[in-house]
Order: C-alpha cells, then structure tokens, then sequence
C-alpha cells in the first residue's frame, strides 16, 4: 500500500489549490487542528483519508466553496454549519454584530428581529452574547430555517426563534428594539455573480432588484411600525449603497442615519434610530 504524510499530500495539492485551502480540507478531513498539521508533517494518511481528501481537493479545483465542503464556517467568535442553501457567513458581516451589540445593554431585556437570517450567523452571534435579549430570525428559505435552527442548537442559544417568513409578513403588530438585516443587495446581472464562491452561493439570497436596493426599500418602509421609539435599524450593504441607504432611511423617519467602513475600509453597514417620541 502507498505511504502518502501529511507534508507529501499537501504539497501535491498546492499544485491544484491554494495552501490555505488544502490545509483547510485536511484538517476536516483528518479531524486534526492546524498545529497538528504542521508538527506532524511525516503522519501517514490512511488510504480512506487520501481518496477522501483528493476528491475534495478536485471539487475545490472546480470552484467549489471550503465553507460548503467542509460543511462549517468559523463567524464572529462561533462555528456555524453552513450548506449550499445559505450564503456564507462573511468576515465584514462582523461589524453589524458588534453595531448590534453596542446598542443592546447586556443586563437589560430587549427585542431583536434579524431579517433573511440565512445560517442564522448575525441572530445566534447576537443572541449569544445577549442572554437576557430575545432574537427574532426570520427567512424566507425553509432550507435556510432548517440550517439556523441545526445552529442555534449546536450553539446552545435558546433565546432565539427562527421563523419562515418573507421580511415582516409575519410580524404584524410586533414591536423591536433593534432590526438588523444583510439582505440581497447585489445588483441582477453583476458579473460578480458569476465569480468565484458567489457562483455556488444561493441567488436568493445575494440578488436584488432596482440596483441591489429593492430589499432595502422594502425593509425600511416597513421598519419604523415595528420598532420602540428609540429604536434602531443595521443593515449591510454593497460599496456603493451607503448614501442611498442613508438617504432611504431619512425618507422614512430616521434621525441621522451613519455608515461606517469594515476592516477593508469599504462602506459596509448604515444604521438609523427612531426618535424617542415617534
Ligand atoms: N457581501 C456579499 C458579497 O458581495 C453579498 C452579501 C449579500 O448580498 N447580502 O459577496
């Protein structure tokens, strides 16, 4: 039988795949962390692990996202199970939990409802850290609530209910302290679309009509009805949204709506507060 180590296998790989994507599979395949990895370069794979690892490194040759083929995505400080039915959670996406964090005082209780909530990432980031806070997740994708709910309970938050629903249709006379949102806002017809993970990733959850602004329109009109005065609304957004987010938010009734950059210094989440007295 062929002996094929760790260091062999991975260096046969960066020929087809990035080293950061191989170590990626390995681990998962192997089950090993990172520094087992690297301290044990002559540990000998078992012939299962090989095919396994192989076939994965030609999938991922093809386009496939890591997150999909190892089945998991590391997002704010927790580890999310992420399918194809749900976009994957994004690095940028963090600044809308801290945002959201900042404006829900730990010893207090509140109402959160998170919109098109996908694997649940922002919801169960938020509710995590917010134990006495109830979350509201709601999404139009019944493969996606199946997705949020495998993770709420991985995760072990219980102050969370994820809802199938399309934006507030569900909500009627229900009131929130806060609403967050990363809803589609790609524009149809972007070539980005068509590039790399975004390919694999569902449309329905990247695409929006009207410049990738559709969905925003139709969650701000609706977000003031549905928040405590006081309230707050966060969502994330394109490059190029900011303006038109903030502008879109004051039409409506929101004080001083701000946009702040993520760490690549690109405009990526706006926000807005009702009055006190709305
Ligand atoms: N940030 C994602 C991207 O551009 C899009 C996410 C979304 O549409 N909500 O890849």
């Amino acid at each position: 039988m062929e002996l094929v180590s760790i260091e062999q296998i991975l260096l046969a790989s960066f020929l087809k795949i990035e080293p950061i994507d191989a170590r990626m599979l390995l681990q998962h395949v192997l089950n090993e962390s990172q520094v087992f990895l690297s301290t044990h370069p002559g540990w000998r794979l078992t012939s299962q692990q090989i095919l396994v690892f192989n076939q994965l490194v030609k999938r991922r040759a093809a386009g496939e996202p890591v997150a999909y083929l190892i089945g998991e995505r590391d997002f704010y400080d927790l580890t999310f199970i992420v399918t194809p039915a749900v976009l994957i959670p994004r690095p940028e996406t963090e600044l809308l939990v801290e945002l959201a964090l900042e404006r829900v005082p730990i010893e207090q209780y509140c109402r959160v409802l998170d919109l098109g909530t996908g694997s649940g990432a922002i919801a169960i980031a938020i509710a995590k850290h917010r134990p006495l806070t109830t979350v509201i997740a709601v999404d139009i994708s019944i493969d996606a609530i199946v997705v949020a709910s495998r993770n709420a309970k991985k995760i072990g938050v219980t102050n969370i209910t994820i809802i199938n629903g399309s934006w507030f249709d569900v909500m009627a006379g229900v009131k929130f302290d806060l609403i967050v949102s990363n809803p589609p806002y790609i524009a149809e017809g972007d070539p980005h679309l068509e590039q790399g993970d975004l390919r694999f990733e569902p449309k329905l959850a990247l695409a929006a009509e009207a410049d990738g602004l559709a969905c925003f329109r139709e969650i701000f009109v609706a977000a003031p009805e549905h928040l405590n005065a006081g309230g707050w609304l966060l969502v994330e957004h394109g490059y190029n949204q900011d303006a038109a987010c903030r502008q879109l938010m004051e039409e409506v009734g929101f004080i001083r709506p701000f946009s702040l950059p993520d760490l690549a210094g690109i405009m990526r989440v706006s926000g807005g507060q009702l009055e006190n007295n709305f």
